[in-house]
């Protein structure tokens, strides 16, 4: 049955089948670094976060998108725009 399949598939779409694996390597390898580089960024973001939240004085209000009936009970602050947690 193997024999048979190997038999019927032309050599250029042997060639094809190795450029294709090739092109999904390279595809899976730009993710891998592209995540990385997200994830680098994301420590980043947490980084700064928490360096300004350690940094302002805060001043919290009701955020407004939380008038709604289905919001759950949410502050923010007026100087540094962050979250109450
Ligand atoms: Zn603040």
């Amino acid at each position: 049955m193997e024999q048979q399949l190997e038999k019927t598939t032309p050599i250029n779409d042997i060639t094809k089948i190795t450029t294709l694996k090739n092109k999904l390597q390279k595809i899976h390898q730009d993710i891998y670094r592209k995540r990385r580089e997200i994830n680098r960024l994301t420590e980043n973001i947490n980084k700064t976060e928490k360096l300004l939240y350690e940094t302002c004085s805060h001043k919290w209000i009701r955020d407004r998108s939380d008038d709604g009936a289905y919001g759950s009970s949410w502050y923010v602050c007026a100087i540094c725009s962050l979250d109450k947690d």
